[in-house]
């Protein structure tokens, strides 16, 4: 008899793939890009993956999401006080529900991810940047209005 996982015959060879771990059981899921619509679930405890909004990294997952994404990923580096990163906000939101699929939007905050903050030179917030396998592309700082964090991230 044969075990087939589900889905996995309608993967197309060029589907794209991201790593995200799941935001209510932290176990890391490989997600096919392209179906994000679909609203993939997490294999162990079954909750949506929620990847049509910015999904929060932090020092623990910042590496391997980035790395391990087959497609583009635009990262707001933000904080709770920060006035313009809370104007901002409305449109990173947008960016990932218009987008999902071929660009992954996460956000950092950069109080609780100290260590990738300064890694990446954050010095005014928010930041942008667009990662691409893994290497930082470009970034922008200060609040940019969609049309810009669309240029940024090729969309
Ligand atoms: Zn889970």
């Amino acid at each position: 008899m044969t075990v087939t996982e589900r889905g996995d015959a309608a993967t197309p060879e060029t589907a794209h793939r991201i790593t995200v771990r799941c935001q209510f059981c932290e176990t890391w899921n490989r997600v096919v890009a392209e179906r994000a619509s679909d609203r993939p679930k997490c294999g162990k405890c079954g909750k949506p993956m929620l990847i049509d909004r910015p999904i929060a990294l932090n020092d623990d997952t910042f590496a391997r999401t980035v790395t391990e994404s087959e497609i583009p990923v635009l990262v707001d580096f933000y904080a709770d006080w920060c006035g313009p990163c809370k104007i901002m906000a409305p449109s990173v939101d947008q960016l990932a529900a218009e987008n999902q699929g071929k660009l992954l939007v996460a956000k950092l905050d950069t109080d609780r991810a100290p260590r990738t903050a300064q890694s990446y030179d954050i010095r005014g917030i928010p930041t942008t940047i667009l990662f691409r396998a893994g290497k930082e592309e470009n970034r922008l700082t200060g609040a940019a209005p969609l049309k810009a964090l669309q240029q940024l991230a090729g969309v």
